[in-house]
């Protein structure tokens, strides 16, 4: 079976292509390296199932036929989207069109990765998929949040006009091997901070919640709704919840050291809160993550330790 990967090259992108070729598939992977890493994929590079193709999917031309697109292309660190948002809102608008084209065309199943980012700021906790979101629509967050929100309902569109039907999944922070040390999101900057033992940087009063699902539990997620007969919504993510001041004395306890606090200004927008309700997953897939926060961190730093020879 011949499947593209979008965004393959990425952290959760990456993790996908290997599971995909471990099942025998043929593999395109598509990434313009915008927040992409050929380091993550160098060990496929060999292997004559994997393609790499270095392609923006926004001026996409691919002419081979394919049974399953999965698409990941984004830039998911508010860091990232902070910088490039116009980029942003084109992955997740003219992006998903050429590939739910691509999809039509080879009568090929067809998954996107949404967002938790859909539900904004909620007001409703935990984040049920019925849920429609607090969403600002000129805020800094939005290139993010809405061309995300535009994806799914362009899928909406695609299933009204052309009977074609995709899947969505709405992740929830996800975290692991292979993530960018430097790509500003909470794992990556305490990881990185603690084992050069600087002072972890808490934005706003760190009351602020999340909830921290383990990459390979994610990707188990993603086969499974692919697999399965559902096309969601359907939210994938870790229903365990940490205020980002616990999160912080984690670290602290898994590095084994003993760092201050650097409060710094909130972000704009900043969710207040944020745990998925999987209900929905537990039911319709039998899926629930697997990894607790204390195994999965422990993988995540020692990853970071060798890396950055830390
Ligand atoms: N955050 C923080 N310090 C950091 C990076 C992030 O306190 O160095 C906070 C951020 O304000 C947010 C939470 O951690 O409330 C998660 O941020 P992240 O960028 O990881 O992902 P998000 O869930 O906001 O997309």
């Amino acid at each position: 079976m011949k499947v593209l990967v979008s965004g393959g090259a990425g952290f959760i992108g990456s993790h996908l292509c290997d599971s995909l070729i471990a099942q025998g598939k043929k593999v395109f992977c598509v990434d313009n390296l915008v927040s992409g890493n050929k380091k993550n994929i160098e060990h496929l590079m060999e292997n004559n199932k994997f393609h790499f193709l270095e392609q923006d999917i926004n001026f996409f031309s691919f002419e081979e036929k394919v049974e399953e697109v999965f698409h990941l292309a984004s830039l998911a660190s508010p860091v990232d989207y902070f910088s490039k948002p116009v980029e942003t809102m084109l992955v997740g608008s003219v992006g998903t069109k050429n590939l739910l084209d691509l999809a039509l065309k080879n009568k090929a199943k067809f998954l996107f990765t949404s967002t938790s980012e859909v539900y904004g700021d909620p007001l409703e906790h935990p984040q049920k998929e019925s849920y429609y979101g607090n969403v600002n629509p000129v805020g800094i967050r939005s290139c993010y949040d809405e061309s995300k929100r535009f994806s799914e309902a362009l899928i909406k569109a695609y299933e009204k006009q052309f009977n074609f039907k995709g899947k969505i999944v709405r992740i929830f922070n996800t975290y692991g091997p292979r993530m960018r040390i430097n790509d500003g999101r909470v794992v990556p900057n305490f990881i990185n901070q603690a084992l050069n033992n600087r002072p972890l940087t808490v934005y706003g009063s760190g009351k602020q919640t999340r909830s921290f699902c383990f990459v390979s539990d994610m990707i188990e997620g993603i086969l499974k709704t692919m697999e399965s007969d559902f096309f969601g919504p359907i939210n994938l993510g870790n229903p365990e919840e940490f205020s980002i001041l616990d999160f912080a004395e984690k670290i602290k306890e898994l590095t084994g050291k003993d760092l201050k606090i650097e409060f710094k200004p909130s972000l704009q927008d900043d969710p207040k809160q944020r745990k998925p309700d999987i209900s929905l997953a537990k039911k319709k897939l039998n899926w629930k993550p697997k990894i607790s926060l204390n195994e999965g961190l422990i993988k995540t730093i020692d990853f970071f330790r060798e890396q950055n020879n830390l």
